[in-house]
């Protein structure tokens, strides 16, 4: 372990405050570290391990896949990236998909394609893009632009021009900072890095009304909400819509790097050949893992799992923000994306929950964000309940 770890902090960029703990192992909801102790991760390495760590089905595709290509230029066809399309759309909005390799890659990809259609549909630069206040779509320029949260632009200027920040869930707000540059609005459905925040009821519907007036793209980041997360495969089905662009990453790939930009045909023609590309992107392997991980979710219980243990686990929280009320703000969530509010921050609890053999995270300082595999069982919630109950107890 002090070998791996001095390696690490010596040669690796030290862009990652990481926890004194080496996982070897992952077997559905658990990992174990090199000295044999076991964890129960309800971080799922944020939101990518919604089956679990190694499910089966998606280990058994990736090695199949191994064994025949690993790697093919996207001037070929393969089997596996035709596979992977084919379920994505015929089990979304979409008519079109751009595979990648990151949430980041997708969203770029979106705003050149939400740039690229405005100029084509109306013949004249509408080039601003309106996010969200606390939002998170990624760490390249445009996405960090993108990105409603000052505190990962600082040093980065100037950043990309074009992007205007709105207050989430708040209508008036985003009609008003609409004008005659704006192409599209982006928005996380549910924002996960931003603290948790899920809208009210009939919000989403408004926005999506409003672009249709003024005939502006949504386009809906659901890297990290996607793939079952919420408990339906995507996030926009609860509200009875559907964006013009969505992005995809994280859970994609089951664990190995996936990403993708999805949009409707009228939208989609105005990427033709040569106008964004990518050298990885639509990997065999990583489309291989990724359609055993469409298969397994349309076809296993882990939706309906996911939506029932959401709603359990969300019911033994409320538990908990009654019994310490000096301590806790408010617990929200969908499915298995939760997050508890918390009067102090979180890093001590977080630090404490893994001395208890629990994987955890926290957002915004004083959110705890519980991401546990949608396959997550009743036994394992009572025992994150259970540690939280005996910090918060001696808090
Ligand atoms: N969008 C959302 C909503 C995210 O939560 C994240 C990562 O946390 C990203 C985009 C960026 O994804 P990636 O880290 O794969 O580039």
């Amino acid at each position: 372990m002090k070998k791996t770890v001095a390696t690490t902090d010596e040669s690796i960029f030290q862009t990652y405050r990481r926890y004194p703990v080496v996982l070897t192992k992952g077997r559905g909801t658990k990992v174990w570290d090199d000295a044999g102790r076991e964890y129960l991760d309800f971080l799922s390495g944020i939101a990518v391990c919604n089956l679990g760590h190694c499910p089966p089905r998606v280990v058994k595709a990736a090695r199949e896949q191994l064994k025949k290509l690993l790697h093919v230029s996207n001037f070929f066809y393969t089997v596996p990236q035709a596979t992977l399309s084919d379920l994505l759309i015929k089990h979304s909005f979409a008519d079109r998909i751009f595979f990648c390799n990151s949430g980041a890659e997708a969203n770029e990809a979106a705003l050149k394609l939400a740039r690229k259609y405005s100029l084509e549909r109306f013949g004249k630069s509408r080039y601003e893009v309106i996010t969200m206040s606390y939002s998170f779509h990624g760490r390249t320029f445009a996405t960090l632009s993108a990105t409603g949260q000052d505190k990962f632009h600082k040093g980065f200027g100037p950043l990309l021009p074009g992007f205007t920040y709105v207050p989430f869930n708040d209508i008036a707000a985003l009609r008003k900072a609409i004008h005659a540059s704006t192409c599209a609005v982006m928005l996380e459905p549910i924002q996960g890095e931003g603290g948790v925040n899920v809208p009210s009821d009939n919000y989403l519907k408004q926005v999506r009304d409003l672009c249709y007036q003024k005939e502006i793209l949504l386009i809906f980041d659901e890297v990290q909400v996607g793939m079952g997360r919420t408990g339906r495969l995507f996030a926009y089905e609860h509200y009875g819509i559907e964006p013009d662009i969505m992005t995809l990453a994280k859970a994609l790939g089951g664990g190995l790097p996936a990403g993708a930009m999805l949009a409707g045909s009228k939208v989609a023609e105005s990427f033709t050949p040569g106008s964004h590309a990518t050298t990885f992107g639509g990997n065999p392997v990583v489309m291989a893992a990724g359609a055993a991980v469409m298969q397994e979710l349309l076809e296993s219980d882990a939706l309906e799992n996911c939506r029932r243990m959401g709603d359990y686990f969300q019911k033994k929280l409320e538990g908990l923000k009654a019994r310490y009320p000096s301590l806790v703000r408010d617990i929200r969530g969908k499915g298995l994306i939760i997050g508890m509010e918390l009067t102090i921050e979180g890093k001590e609890i977080v630090n404490q929950c893994l001395e208890e053999g629990l994987i955890i995270n926290c957002t915004l300082d004083n959110v705890l964000r519980f991401l546990p595999p949608l396959v997550v069982k009743k036994a394992e919630i009572n025992r994150c309940v259970a540690v939280l109950d005996k910090i918060f107890a001696g808090v």
